[in-house]
């Protein structure tokens, strides 16, 4: 699912800046050394001369990192130099466990998650028609993953790769978009609910003796509930260790709180073998105002090995300019060690006015 369909337009509240220049002093203060990012699709409706325009403004603007999207990484290679000789770090953004290679449909429809109503996601997708995941316990898939991170990760001028979609569908969405599907989602649905598939239960059953179609209420078990935690973490480390023999750096995009990640994706992100994580603090999916940003970039430090760093994702098209500042200060005060700009393309001159405030 595209993260911008997801996007409601919903009112938000005046919020007024009052401590714009906090990171002017904190960096002043040389104690902590940040880093700014900036998600960036691969536009193909763009020039050469675009891109580099578009990197010397994000360099200008004291962005460290460019994240671009695409699904192979031959969709990037010709922007790596470019990004390089600004002297950005470049990193391969891509979907991971949402599936959008035709030849994977057809070739391997078992590698498909399954709902607690045995539907393949392939088959019957939830929400929209493109939500096809892949289930991260099948050996097969994990062989897939591993192989797509380190390929992308022997790219020359690449800094890392940068994992999206690496989580089960949500089981919940964010409060704030439920109603745009008209769902009140007050429990686990079995419609939503994955990975019930043979390899799943298989493995589970190995390991706590009984089928999860068995248990009295599959919502209910701790086991059921950190096996897929498990299983998740035990894909990203696979990855993480692959990249890493590569040299490279690996890092993800995650729900926005720990708390948050587990409950709606079941990703338990601060066991992650990362080399930083990227959490996606779109406030208005969950009815929140720009002061939240704060409260789950510290939910994310205080459980975040203190080696990992966290960079607090901000949803520019939910940021009026002025608000941008705030929403700055606020994922600093959380304790983040940098900001995510989603995306690079949607920072107006008057938002990149602002922002310059702040950094
Ligand atoms: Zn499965």
């Amino acid at each position: 699912m595209k993260k911008r369909e997801f996007l409601r337009t919903m009112g938000l509240a005046a919020v007024s800046l009052t401590s714009g220049n906090f990171l002017l002093q904190a960096c002043s203060g040389g104690k902590k050394k940040y880093k700014n990012w900036a998600w960036m699709s691969g536009r193909k409706d763009v020039t050469k001369e675009d891109w580099i325009k578009t990197f010397s403004t994000l360099r200008s603007h004291h962005i460290d990192a460019v994240l671009i999207y695409g699904d192979k990484k031959e969709d990037i290679l010709s922007l790596i130099p470019l990004a390089n000789r600004e002297g950005l770090e470049i990193h391969h953004w891509f979907r991971s466990l949402e599936c959008v290679d035709e030849e994977i449909m057809n070739e391997h429809p078992d590698w498909f998650t399954v709902s607690r109503n045995g539907d393949s996601s392939l088959d019957k997708p939830p929400y929209i028609p493109q939500y096809k995941w892949l289930c991260p316990t099948k050996p097969e898939v994990r062989e897939y993953m591993v192989n797509r991170v380190s390929d992308s990760a022997e790219t020359d001028g690449l800094t890392g790769v940068h994992l999206d979609y690496i989580r089960y569908i949500d089981v919940i969405l964010p409060v704030g978009l439920q109603a745009k599907y008209n769902l009140v989602q007050d429990k686990e649905y079995p419609e939503y609910d994955f990975c019930y598939c043979p390899t799943c239960r298989e493995a589970f059953k190995e390991k706590e003796g009984i089928d999860p179609f068995d248990l009295p209420d599959p919502t209910k078990s701790e086991a059921w509930r950190q096996f897929r935690y498990d299983s998740l973490t035990q894909l990203v480390n696979r990855c993480a260790e692959a990249v890493h023999k590569k040299n490279k750096k690996i890092t993800a995009a995650v729900f926005p709180s720990p708390d948050i990640a587990r409950r709606l994706v079941r990703q338990d992100w601060p066991k992650w073998n990362l080399d930083g994580v990227l959490p996606m603090m779109y406030h208005k999916y969950y009815n929140e105002g720009v002061d939240w940003i704060k409260k789950v970039t510290a939910e994310g430090k205080k459980e975040l090995p203190a080696n990992i760093p966290l960079y607090s994702g901000l949803h520019i098209a939910m940021l009026k300019p002025a608000e941008l500042p705030f929403a700055v200060t606020n994922a600093l005060k959380g304790g983040a060690d940098g900001i995510v700009l989603f995306t690079g393309w949607a920072m107006t001159d008057e938002h990149w006015k602002q922002l310059i405030k702040v950094i």
